[in-house]
């Protein structure tokens, strides 16, 4: 055992079974053991005599004393092995029974001093301790060195496997062995500004905190040095960007204002904004980072076609070529469809890549083409503009002049997207991530702090606001009715319904995330009380807690609206088969369209009036509000039936902040409060430690953590006097790699 580094193997006392437990938690070194945090504190702080514990019925509190009686019995009947303790302080005495610990027994023995920690109870006419914690002392009224009991102790977060009295001994012994070993890896004028406490110390103090006020202090520290090592990261990569070269594609203003002539609608200020926005950023050296976020339906895509435009026929010598990324074939298609829809009077050709098909659109035709001779036409430069999944930035796939790499709906995919597109290449592209998942202020600023960042904050003013409805079990009858209705008038339904799932496995992952399963059976059995549906129905519901979509559109197609034409959609269908199913869908041939999340993102489909979800409380609302927008994308009024049968007054309020908020960034921030930052989008693929992420909802803090970043890169961009910060850096570079 020689430094941080060493493998949890090498330590004295962590056995084989110990060994592989932490491994399941990503703990594979001392340092691992000394970075695993508590999640919260037991105060056990002042001890007291056993004369005055009389007076503290029902509170937890903390005495020491001699063990006058220990003897250990067992219950056959109960099949339970009970040891039974007096302790004596001079004070009086106390009863205390342990169960199930039979360990216990070899552990202690009368005359041992111990301090003991627990719920003080009435037994007849005495006092006793309910299986307390507890530790040996050398004699009464010592409380130095206390680990368990007689002080602030830790709580680990729940491991299977791993109890919290067994960490706490295994860390604090690394603690008293490494402490003073561990580098500072704050910049020593960063520690000084904040007054932050040196990290030996604030290990210390959040493992065994002196006061709550000293663990809250280390907490600031490691929680400013995660946030604070997530934006060196991003503004190093910004500053890398930045040194690189691009296409310089010169805003060509008379070209946009002939194809904003020609849109049947008025761009709305915000589009006009983040356009320009765009351009200009274009005509400049280096390469652009922007990130275009707008709710659903606000006009994303006609921002995005202006800058291909431009790109196409501005970016010397020849004009530039353009990627445009979506993530699934059916979004592909729809972009393919609108662009060159859009560009048809401009002389760009366009092409469609997807994993089969190859088609390109010249001169107001589409041909099917060859993928070879598809590939031949990027790499001479015959498209301008290709839209497609990722097939289109495959190895062996090269364009002439690549000036612009668009990439919907895929977060923070895109500036990896890019890096795989620039490999072997001289000029770098410019890159626009577009996305309708709002994202608050704080993860903007973090996670995404290497894009710039513009917003499409308002809808198009022809838009009706779409009604949304919680639908209590008793109105589901009249919600059909409803639909009848609108089916009658042509209009597409949508159903959504939660992920196939069986009510075993439920029961078995919320186990495993140490939930609580009682409250799922609570859900179960208080699902729909349908009155006057057949009773084969009523019996399927109960028996699944989750509405699945075969069941549901079985349901719906054969007993609720048999007369309807009814079609179900779900994740693990080939592409093609759903293209055709969204397709029908959109030109009017299926009525209700039952399906998983997989309609969440970018589907147009104008003639859809009523999204329907059920078991709403399910999703997020960022989630819910995506599915919303798959409506109202047409002149006529639309509506979202949130179903829900969760009595949970959390998500009531969490559906009422959807009824009454159609704004996306607001229910992102609702989201962030109500089911915290791991919640959001984005967050769980970054590798985000539990300290930054409690620092997230904080803007003070993200802000701080920006601006040291800021001035630290701006002396010295390669961290050359910083050698332990460069270093917790590439280690936590790597592990964003690798998750
Ligand atoms: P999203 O931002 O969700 O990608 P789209 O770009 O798909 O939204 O736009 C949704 C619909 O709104 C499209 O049919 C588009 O033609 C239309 N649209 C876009 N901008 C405007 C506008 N300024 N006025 C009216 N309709 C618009
Ligand atoms: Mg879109």
């Amino acid at each position: 055992m020689t430094d941080l580094q060493t493998k949890i193997e090498y330590v004295p006392k962590i056995g084989a079974v110990y060994q592989k437990r932490l491994k399941k938690f990503g703990i594979k070194t001392v340092q691992d053991l000394l970075f695993h945090f508590p999640a919260r504190y037991d105060d056990f702080s002042e001890i007291i005599t056993i004369k005055h514990a009389r007076q503290r019925l029902g509170e937890v509190i903390c005495i020491q004393g001699r063990i006058a009686e220990i003897e250990s019995k067992n219950t056959f009947r109960k099949r339970m092995s009970v040891i039974e303790a007096v302790i004596e302080d001079g004070t009086g005495e106390v009863k205390v029974i342990w169960f199930n610990q039979p360990y216990i027994e070899k552990s202690l023995k009368e005359d041992d001093c111990i301090c003991l920690a627990g719920k003080i109870s009435l037994f007849k006419e005495g006092i006793y301790l309910n299986s307390p914690s507890f530790e040996k002392i050398n004699d009464i009224g010592e409380n130095e060195n206390l680990t368990h009991t007689g002080r602030i102790v830790p709580v680990y977060p729940e491991t299977r496997g791993v109890t919290s009295k067994w960490l706490r001994y295994i860390i604090k012994s690394l603690l008293y062995r490494f402490a003073e070993q561990i580098p500072e890896s704050l910049p020593p004028e960063i520690i000084k500004k904040y007054k932050f406490l040196p990290i030996n110390e604030a290990l210390w103090q959040l493992h065994f905190p002196n006061s709550f006020e000293a663990a809250d202090a280390a907490k600031a520290r490691f929680s400013f040095e995660e946030l604070f090592l997530i934006q060196l990261n991003v503004l190093r990569q910004k500053i890398k960007m930045q040194q690189k070269r691009s296409y310089e594609c010169k805003m060509n203003a008379e070209l946009m204002k002939k194809f904003t002539d020609l849109l049947p609608f008025k761009l709305t200020d915000s589009q006009k904004k983040c356009a320009y926005a765009i351009l200009k950023d274009l005509e400049k050296p280096v390469p652009m980072s922007r990130l275009l976020e707008g709710d659903v339906g606000s006009g994303k895509t006609v921002v995005a076609a202006m800058a291909a435009l431009n790109t196409a026929k501005n970016c010397p010598p020849f004009g530039g070529q353009v990627a445009f990324l979506a993530p699934t074939e059916i979004l592909v298609k729809q972009h393919f469809k609108s662009i060159s829809n859009l560009l048809k009077d401009f002389d760009v050709s366009v092409g469609l890549l997807t994993g089969k098909d190859a088609r390109i659109f010249r001169k107001d035709e589409v041909f099917e083409v060859s993928k070879k001779s598809f590939l031949g036409d990027l790499e001479n430069g015959e498209i301008s503009i290709a839209v497609g999944t990722h097939s289109l930035i495959q190895k062996g796939i090269t364009f002439k002049a690549l000036a612009l790499v668009i990439v919907d709906e895929q977060h923070r995919f895109g500036v990896g997207q890019r890096d795989e597109l620039i490999k072997g290449q001289k000029i770098i592209p410019h890159l626009l991530s577009m996305t309708a998942t709002p994202i608050p202020r704080t993860l903007a600023l973090t996670i995404y702090g290497d894009l710039d960042l513009c917003l499409i904050d308002e809808m198009p003013k022809n838009r009706k606001k779409i009604k949304t409805v919680i639908v209590e079990p008793a109105q589901r009858k009249e919600a059909y009715k409803f639909i009848e209705k609108e089916v009658k008038e042509g209009k597409g339904i949508f159903v959504i319904c939660p992920k196939i799932e069986s009510r075993a496995s439920k029961l078995q992952s919320i186990k495993d995330k140490g939930g609580v399963v009682g409250s799922v059976n609570a859900v179960a059995s208080s699902d729909f009380t349908v009155q006057n549906y057949p009773i084969n129905t009523l019996s399927s519901l109960a028996v699944n807690d989750v509405k699945a979509v075969k069941e549901e559109y079985e349901r719906l197609s054969k007993e609720i609206f048999p007369d309807l034409r009814i079609t179900m959609l779900h994740g693990k269908m080939k592409a093609a088969e759903k293209e055709v199913i969204m397709r029908d869908f959109a030109k009017g041939e299926i009525d209700i369209l039952v399906s998983t999340s997989v309609v969440e993102v970018g589907v147009d489909v104008p003639r859809a009036t009523v999204m329907m979800i059920e078991g709403a409380e399910r999703f997020g609302l960022s989630q819910l509000h995506q599915f919303r927008g798959r409506v109202g994308r047409s002149e006529f009024q639309s509506y979202c039936f949130l179903f829900t049968t969760s009595p949970d007054q959390l998500n009531r309020r969490r559906l009422k902040a959807l009824v009454e908020s159609d704004n996306g960034f607001v229910l992102a921030q609702k989201d962030l409060e109500i089911r915290g930052p791991g919640s959001l989008y984005g967050t769980q693929q970054w590798g985000i430690g539990d300290m930054a992420m409690q620092g997230l909802s904080n803007i003070f803090l993200v802000e701080k953590t920006r601006q040291a970043a800021k001035e630290i890169l701006e002396n010295d961009p390669d961290l050359k006097t910083y050698p332990q910060l460069k270093e917790r850096l590439r280690a936590f570079q790597q592990k964003i790699h690798f998750e």
